[in-house]
């Protein structure tokens, strides 16, 4: 594995392998690496020649300074890790090659009604912060094909809208790869780290939570049952952001479910300040 920490390395080793038509697959991450992240490698070693991966904790996507400063770094264990999973080229750069003319004066981007419901409503600029770093490392690196987990599922579709901003969608290929979750159901999550002993027992309710709406969602009324879901979160002492059922293409949320259309159950809450995602899709 071939380890960059300059944006010209990349660039030069990608310039060549484009010329040989190589296909090129990346796998953009944070590190503090789990087997979700692994699961991204693996789906991208299957589809390209060659498979590029990243580690960069992008302090413009924390809203939270805070979270920032807690987010978990495992450097050395992460090298092996992606080696060891097959990446053939992994880039490390640092806030001063990924943003040049520092982090105040960035593009903004017209994310429309997506920035303003879940995530866009509970993290202000998040998700401007994904975008940021996003078109950056597609500058850098431009791919055939894009690795991204459903876990993140909002941040799905924000990628897609950027890619379409960016006037790129005939270039980079999405591909949306399953949530791996642990054996009791938690997503896999570098935060899970952060969680006390006790709350990492107590994180397992937020996916009972959501599959229980999975099984009990009926045509009608969605409150009830989203109360319910937010009910067992409460008891087990999380804090909530939100318990929502959206559609799955718009994530427009929907109070009166109409049975048919294709849905997805999010939740966001916390336990003892660490934050936690995840959501399950609802085929009628
Ligand atoms: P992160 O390091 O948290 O920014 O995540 C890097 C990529 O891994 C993102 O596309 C995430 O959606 C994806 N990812 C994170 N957790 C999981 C998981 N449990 N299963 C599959 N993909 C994941």
């Amino acid at each position: 594995m071939i380890i960059c920490k300059k944006p010209r390395e990349l660039q030069d080793i990608l310039e060549k392998k484009r010329k040989e038509k190589y296909e090129i697959g990346f796998v953009p991450t944070m590190g503090a690496l789990h087997a979700g992240h692994l699961s991204l490698v693996n789906a991208a070693k299957m589809q390209n020649r060659i498979v590029v991966c990243s580690i960069f904790v992008n302090p413009t996507q924390f809203n939270d300074p805070q979270d920032f400063k807690k987010y978990p770094i495992t450097l050395e264990k992460d090298i092996l890790m992606f080696e060891a999973a097959g990446c053939d080229v992994l880039f490390i750069p640092s806030v001063e090659d990924i943003y040049p003319n520092g982090t105040s004066n960035l593009a903004q981007y017209d994310l429309g009604f997506l920035e303003t419901v879940l995530e866009g409503k509970f993290r202000p600029g998040h998700f401007q912060g994904v975008c940021q770093v996003m078109d950056r490392l597609l500058e850098i690196g431009l791919p055939n094909n894009l690795y991204l987990g459903q876990k993140d599922y909002q941040q799905c579709m924000v990628i897609k809208k950027l890619i379409e901003l960016i006037g790129l969608e005939d270039k980079v290929k999405v591909n949306i790869c399953p949530t791996l979750r642990e054996e009791d159901g938690l997503a896999m999550s570098s935060r899970n780290t952060r969680l006390l002993p006790d709350d990492r027992i107590k994180a397992t309710t937020i996916s009972k939570a959501l599959r229980s709406l999975k099984e009990n969602l009926k045509a009608g009324d969605t409150k009830k049952i989203k109360d319910e879901a937010k009910e067992m979160l409460l008891q087990k002492g999380f804090l909530i952001d939100y318990v929502e059922i959206a559609n799955a293409d718009t994530l427009e949320l929907i109070e009166n479910w109409n049975g048919k259309e294709k849905v997805v159950a999010l939740a966001a809450a916390f336990l003892n300040n660490v934050r936690l995602i995840d959501n399950m899709v609802i085929n009628p």
